[in-house]
């Protein structure tokens, strides 16, 4: 298997220490939500766990059921918010998380974003 390595001086590393400041969304025991600070979409929300995963195969084949079980529903919990935002090109969202170099994923640390509130248009042609 893949070894993963953690760089735990990513600015979402240094979010959950308290280092820098972020617009918090949601928080749980093993989950944070939070503002994009370059939001894409009226709704541009970052969910992540608290553990030191890179990618999201890293996070699901290695983190614990008790962390995947509550980064899921933290997952859920954002894109039910985002699905009912009213107006702007109607209901739905889109869930999307960059990993690795050909994804371009820029902070290394796993981050779901979820985004709605305007028409989305096609991803993938
Ligand atoms: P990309 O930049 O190509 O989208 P990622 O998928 O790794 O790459 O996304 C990183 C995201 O983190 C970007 O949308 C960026 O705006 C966001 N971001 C970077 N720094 C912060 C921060 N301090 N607070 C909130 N969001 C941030």
């Amino acid at each position: 298997m893949m070894a993963y390595r953690y760089d735990d001086q990513n600015v979402f590393a240094r979010i959950l220490r308290g280092e820098i400041p972020c617009k918090k969304v949601r928080e749980s025991t093993h989950a944070l939500a939070f503002h994009d600070i370059a939001p894409q979409a009226p709704v541009h929300v970052l969910v992540i766990p608290k553990g030191p995963y890179v990618t999201y195969d890293h996070f699901a084949l290695e983190a614990s059921e008790d962390e995947i079980v509550d980064f899921t529903r933290m997952v859920g919990e954002i894109c039910a918010m985002t699905e009912v935002q009213p107006g702007m090109g109607g209901g739905g969202y889109r869930m999307v998380a960059n990993s690795g170099e050909a994804a371009i994923q820029d902070v290394p640390h796993l981050h779901v974003h979820i985004l709605g509130g305007r028409l989305l248009g096609r991803m993938l042609r």
